[in-house]
């Protein structure tokens, strides 16, 4: 293929509201074009890294005994009412209406058009297991779309389904996703781990992350390097060590006028943020109740909507944490509250720590858990941090930031109970089938290779993603030599099956290998009259530097060429 025909508009400079320097990249390099917030256009560069992606993924999952299949964007409401999801959704979905005023739903996911699909094409233990998977458009109206791909409002996602005969079928099934994505990011040239992560609002009993190590992820993830536990933070633990703390005197109450925050007391007080109690009023399934961490750490809400099994948890409007404490925001604490408490593990048997005193202003000193309160549970509650201590063997863990590219879920019956999704066994009983779920995002994935393998002059592509592979450099496409060389090596790199770009623009060679760094071929090869009269092309990989660069006769290059690809 040649520059000169194919739609490409490289940029100097960054785009405004890109943050991250993969967002800059894929803009850049002319891979994607904005439209409007949270919506991209992919150009025929981006496109074909999409679809080389794409590619990875339907080979991988096709060897997994996955089958591909298709389903409509366009999802009836009806659907999501059989759930339970058309609400919990909220505003998350994008919803429509046809000329009937029927409701539908974009398709954020497809859980329940699979369910219903399967439920309609399967009858009998015979037919099971089955895996199903799409590459297919999502849309997701998310609070704030940002980083260019990576989260928009729109987006490519591999999603797969499984259905098995039994819990035990299904992890075989679910084993068999999990070590598909191994494959699928090893080959998209990732560095993927699989994360333990919560089930969320979808269900469920076991659930992995994969993710890409980036300071730009947006999520946290608290990992293990002695022993290789890696949770994200919604769902990570940490073990806490028995505190003997010595018993104290009675209760001592303390003017503590405006000091609301953790910081602002335990300045005012002079005393460790850990010496303190911090208690937040939360409002689960409509009811209040306190929640009570220790002062340097923050509470986790997925753990405690978990442990409370609540439906909906919200942190408490200031009307209702006036009315459960007696106090303006900032001073609630366990000490006589009127609502049930709950407490971090790490706060069983803590005395003589400080808690807000229910009171505008005041706090209380020496409290004493046991003695001067009444818990419901003790549980795990926060938000691990850096140094806390590893749940499975017991050295420190450190916080790492990720992008989450893939997920693999095991449902169990969640949906096909809804649905009454059953077969028959061999003796003729129905049963319901047990579901896994998977997904990739496509092109987020895209996005995280660009992410993670980039450098201050452009992108880094691994071969098996790359737009193209090699890139060769026309310097003087007016001349009839030059440009015959060119067209030759094309050829024999094309029926190699090594997909190629020729620059034959009439450009300075500085403007050329400017482009061609930042949209990252793996490997350039430059053809110049005055480089030949010398002795041949030069071929270099982007990811070397200068020095690494070779010369070689024309003929030979090809031979070059396949070995730096390697
Ligand atoms: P996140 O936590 O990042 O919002 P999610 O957990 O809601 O993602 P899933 O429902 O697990 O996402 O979707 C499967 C995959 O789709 C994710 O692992 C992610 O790679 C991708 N994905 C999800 N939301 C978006 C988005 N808004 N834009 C691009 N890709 C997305
Ligand atoms: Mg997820």
């Amino acid at each position: 293929m040649k520059w000169t025909k194919l739609m490409i508009q490289t940029l100097r400079d960054n785009p405004g509201d890109a943050e991250i320097d993969s967002h800059k990249l894929l803009v850049r390099a002319s891979l994607v074009k904005k439209l409007a917030g949270g919506l991209y256009s992919f150009m025929p560069l981006g496109m074909r890294s999409l679809r080389k992606v794409e590619q990875i993924i339907r080979e991988e999952m096709d060897r997994a005994g996955a089958q591909e299949i298709q389903l409509p964007l366009l999802q009836q409401a009806e659907l999501w009412k059989t759930s339970g999801r058309w609400e919990s959704m909220g505003p998350g979905m994008f919803r429509l209406k046809d000329r009937a005023q029927r409701d539908y739903a974009l398709t954020p996911t497809a859980e329940e058009e699979v369910t219903e699909l399967i439920k309609s094409v399967v009858s009998s233990y015979r037919q099971l297991p089955v895996t199903v998977y799409q590459i297919h458009t999502k849309f997701r109206d998310e609070i704030r779309p940002r980083f260019g791909l990576m989260r928009s409002k729109e987006f490519l996602m591999k999603d797969a389904y499984s259905f098995d005969v039994s819990m035990e079928e299904a992890d075989k099934s679910y084993m068999a996703m999990f070590n598909a994505y191994k494959r699928v990011f090893e080959r998209c040239g990732l560095k993927a781990y699989p994360v333990e992560a919560d089930t969320g609002d979808i269900g469920g009993k076991f659930s992995h992350e994969f993710h890409v190590l980036a300071d730009a992820g947006e999520d946290g993830i608290g990992v293990c390097e002695t022993c290789k536990y890696a949770a994200n933070l919604e769902k990570a633990e940490r073990k806490v060590l028995p505190r003997n703390d010595e018993s104290c005197g009675a209760i001592e109450e303390v003017a503590t006028p405006n000091a609301k925050t953790i910081e602002e007391i335990s300045a005012f007080l002079g005393e460790k943020p850990s010496k303190f109690v911090k208690t937040l009023v939360y409002v689960a399934d409509g009811k209040p109740v306190m929640c009570c961490v220790p002062g340097d750490y923050e509470v986790n809400e997925i753990k405690l909507k978990h442990l409370l099994d609540a439906k909906t948890l919200e942190m408490a409007p200031q009307s209702i944490v006036e009315d459960v404490t007696g106090a303006v925001v900032g001073f609630a604490g366990p000490v006589g509250a009127k609502v049930p408490v709950y407490a971090d593990q790490a706060l069983e048997g803590a005395k003589g720590v400080i808690v807000g005193g229910n009171k505008t202003d005041t706090h209380l000193k020496n409290v004493d858990l046991a003695r001067d309160t009444k818990i419901e549970k003790f549980a795990d509650l926060v938000i691990v941090k850096d140094g806390d201590i590893c749940p499975k063997c017991g050295k420190p863990m450190t916080i790492k930031r990720g992008i989450e590219v893939g997920h693999v879920f095991k449902l169990g019956t969640k949906y096909s109970n809804a649905f009454n999704a059953v077969y028959k066994t061999d003796d003729l009983k129905e049963q319901v089938m047990v579901m896994g779920c998977y997904g990739i995002g496509v092109s987020r994935t895209v996005q995280a290779v660009i992410e993670q393998s980039h450098d201050k002059d452009g992108i880094i592509w691994p071969a098996s993603v790359a737009p193209y592979q090699v890139i060769i450099e026309n310097l003087d496409p007016k001349v009839p030599e030059v440009t015959k060389i060119v067209d030759e090596l094309e050829q024999q790199l094309e029926s190699s099956q090594i997909d190629t770009l020729v620059d034959d623009r009439e450009e300075r060679p500085g403007v050329k290998f400017k482009d061609a760094d930042l949209i990252g071929f793996p490997v350039r090869v430059v053809v110049g009259a005055k480089g030949l009269a010398n002795g041949g092309v030069e071929v270099k990989r982007r990811a070397d530097t200068k020095d690494k660069m070779v010369i070689v006769a024309p003929e030979k290059a090809i031979d070059t060429i396949k070995e730096l690809l390697k």
